[in-house]
């Protein structure tokens, strides 16, 4: 037991709360500026119901498969499931079916993919452009110079799509200025992309931060933070 990781998640949800409100203090940002997202990926739908009983109701997970295995147990609960990881255009099919909103619209491709899927399911569905920040090859998303490109394209052929803003992963690194850098970028590229006005383009998110640097997030513009393992525990993967 150690004081930096308290032992309910009750308990954890109220630190991450409290440093969260710090942040938009130092920022001289209101609290209800910044939304939580908890990432519940690798956690049981068990740990999700615990979850929802805090009151949370949107849920972040990166596959697909992972939201159809949990998605029933829980079905009484109401809940959205959000997807922030790297999609496959083969899995548009099922995004357009069982998520509330993308996080990770990368690609042109992927676009109209779901925008198919979408008419014929007849629904919308709020998307967030992922845009690659971070110089690490790993880090999946869209380069910054591709993304009025892509607005465009979105705006003019996918219908389906709510494009409500931007994501982004930082750089995972110690040197806070790095962190902070990769925050910096996307905010200054939604606001350069406001000021082009596209239509049918709202931009109000920025969806950015997560467990080790959610506060450096808040205090660059991050108006929602995606938060696994401060809130969850460590994963493990192997399961
Ligand atoms: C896993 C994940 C998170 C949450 O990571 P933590 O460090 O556990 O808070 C946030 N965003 C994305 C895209 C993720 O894949």
């Amino acid at each position: 037991m150690s004081d930096s990781f308290p032992t309910t998640m009750a308990d954890r949800l109220a630190a991450i709360r409290a440093r969260m409100a710090a942040a938009c203090d130092r920022a001289g940002r209101p609290h209800d500026s910044v939304a939580l997202l908890p990432v519940s990926k690798t956690f049981d739908a068990g740990a999700v119901r615990e979850a929802a009983g805090l009151g949370l109701r949107r849920f972040g997970e990166n596959k697909t498969q992972e939201i159809r295995q949990k998605a029933p147990e829980l079905a009484d609960l109401g809940l959205q499931w959000v997807m922030i990881g790297h999609l496959q255009t083969n899995k548009a099919k099922e995004a357009a079916r069982i998520a509330a909103e993308v996080q990770s619209l990368d690609r042109l491709e992927l676009a109209e993919a779901l925008q198919r899927r979408l008419d014929l399911e007849g629904r919308v569905l709020d998307v967030l452009v992922q845009v690659k920040t971070s110089p690490e090859p790993s880090k999946f998303g869209l380069a910054p110079e591709d993304l009025p490109a892509l607005l465009r394209a979105v705006a003019r052929g996918c219908p389906a799509l709510r494009v409500q803003g931007l994501m982004t992963m930082a750089v995972n690194s110690d040197d806070a200025g790095a962190v902070r850098a990769c925050f910096a970028r996307l905010r200054t590229l939604r606001d350069q992309m406001r000021g082009e006005g596209i239509d049918g383009v709202s931009l109000e998110r920025l969806s950015m931060g997560m467990s080790g640097d959610f506060e450096l997030a808040i205090e660059e513009g991050s108006t929602e933070v995606r938060i696994g393992s401060a809130l969850f525990g460590a994963r493990d993967y192997g399961a």
